[in-house]
């Protein structure tokens, strides 16, 4: 079958289950779509042949013996920022470029007992920092919808090879959009879920109490299935929350449209900078939502204005704090003939990573130095607080709160964004990690390049369920998420 690429994972799952293809069949099938046209989007960092093989062997005798789960021998592409036990996992950096690590993070382990085939590791942000994907040490992804735009970040490899139909589906993180904002760019479903609900074992850490794993796929629906796979408690991370998961595929239906209020922050839609196709196919999008049934109810969120700076001051804080571990010793890039232990660190450091994680440490270093502490990061908690306790406000008179994933459609690679131009583009979803909520991505249509834009879902608590069921009943009425870069259609 040359067209596998094609189905989804519920028809993955059943061809599996009917026989009318192998897992062989299948993984062979993406390794030659990425062997054949990943040198163009360039999306993964590593491809694993051998191993994957030999998951789909083991996969088709576990379908044999009626062992088989729902999607055991169903390919994955998992984001190069997951622990991958015997193959590489770098975070995109020079520093981890020889990091090979002695165990599996969590959701990888999970998609191994799940039966998930790894096709391998895919690009992304040195250590998640950035939103366009280019600040990896292995070079810039191209975003399947035009090569001379970025796939936004940091999880662009995910989103390119999944946009380009080198992968069903892929693991991402969030840390403050990273998931939604290369889903929003690359046309495709992204699931940011609350903190907590998915296990950050093994998950590089960028900034600690707000980075979170979650699915990327075509649709609601195969984000299910992966978030099926990734979510739950686990021993092992402590912030991971003992609130048991939900079955996402049997709630796709639960949630109905018809009386759901949906929330429209005013100050959303007046930010500067807010393109004006975005704007209209998110208005369009949620015109749609209403004539399904839903209200659309006005709403504040006042704390708006605050997002970027306490955002800017948090994440590197902790990334300061997290990315001291890398020091030439233990693991990872070691300078060459160091004079001393001073030299060693400061060389090894210097050398391995890339400037903007470099600018990171500064800001973080600086607004955790004794005499900035409480003027900085302290007051940057007390905001955070604040802007919590708006969208709690919101969400007693709302069910959801919709925006904008991103106020652009993709830039330019190389476009040269200052970095505090870059910073301003993370206004919509970065809030959203700071208050720990869940919130989705659906592509909703196109600018006037044929660039895809997504519209953004924001739910309370634990309401993955929800956002998901909402986005499916959209997508059964709507074929946006259907719609296929160029590069997707070709048959290798
Ligand atoms: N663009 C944001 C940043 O650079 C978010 C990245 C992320 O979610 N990992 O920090």
């Amino acid at each position: 079958m040359t067209d596998l690429h094609r189905l989804s994972i519920r028809e993955l799952s059943e061809g599996l289950a009917g026989s009318k293809f192998s897992s062989r069949e299948l993984t062979e099938h993406y390794l030659k779509r990425i062997e054949k046209i990943d040198a163009q989007v360039q999306s993964y960092v590593t491809v694993t042949p051998e191993q994957a093989l030999a998951q789909a062997d083991a996969a088709d005798a576990l379908r044999k013996s009626g062992m088989a789960n729902v999607l055991t021998g169903v390919p994955v592409a998992h984001k190069d920022i997951f622990c991958t036990q015997g193959i590489k996992t770098t975070a995109g950096s020079k520093i981890l470029d020889n990091f090979i690590s002695p165990y599996d993070a969590t959701v990888v382990a999970k998609g191994k007992v799940a039966g998930l085939v790894t096709l391998g590791k895919v690009n992304m942000d040195e250590f998640a920092m950035g939103s366009t994907s280019e600040s990896s040490y292995f070079g810039a992804t191209k975003n399947p919808w035009a090569l001379d735009h970025v796939p936004g970040g940091s999880s662009g490899g995910s989103a390119a090879a999944v946009a380009a139909d080198l992968a069903p589906f892929a693991t991402g993180t969030d840390t403050g959009g990273s998931i939604r904002q290369p889903a929003s760019f690359c046309g495709l479903t992204g699931l940011k879920p609350t903190y907590g609900r998915v296990s950050r074992f093994g998950m590089i850490a960028y900034a600690s109490s707000l980075d979170q794993g979650g699915p990327m796929a075509r649709s609601a629906e195969d984000c299910a299935y992966l978030m099926n796979v990734m979510a739950g408690h686990d021993d092992r991370d402590s912030t991971s929350v003992k609130v048991d998961a939900d079955d996402y595929v049997a709630n796709l239906n639960g949630t109905s449209v018809k009386g759901l209020r949906i929330g429209i922050p005013k100050q959303y839609f007046n930010v500067a900078g807010l393109d004006a196709d975005v704007k209209a196919r998110v208005e369009e999008s949620l015109k749609k939502l209403e004539e399904m049934g839903a209200t659309l109810v006005e709403i504040d969120l006042n704390m708006t204005d605050a997002y970027v700076p306490t955002y800017y001051l948090i994440a590197p804080a902790e990334a300061s704090s997290n990315l001291q571990r890398f020091d030439g010793v233990r693991y990872g890039y070691r300078c060459e003939n160091p004079v001393d232990l001073t030299d060693l660190y400061k060389r090894s450091r210097s050398e391995g990573f890339g400037p903007e994680v470099q600018r990171r440490i500064l800001i973080g270093t600086y607004a955790l130095s004794a005499g900035y502490y409480d003027a900085y990061y302290v007051k940057a908690q007390k905001v955070r607080r604040l802007i919590q306790q708006d969208f709690l406000k919101a969400f007693e008179s709302v069910d959801v709160i919709a925006a904008p994933s991103a106020p652009t459609t993709a830039y330019k690679i190389g476009a040269s964004l200052d970095p505090v131009e870059m910073y301003l583009g993370d206004i919509y979803t970065i809030a959203v990690n700071l208050a720990g909520l869940p919130a989705i991505n659906a592509p909703v249509g196109f600018d006037k390049d044929q660039l895809p834009i997504g519209l953004q879902l924001i739910g309370n608590y634990w309401s993955e369920s929800q956002l998901l069921s909402v986005v499916h009943q959209y997508q059964q009425a709507t074929d946006w998420h259907t719609k296929r870069a160029a590069i997707a259609e070709e048959t290798v």
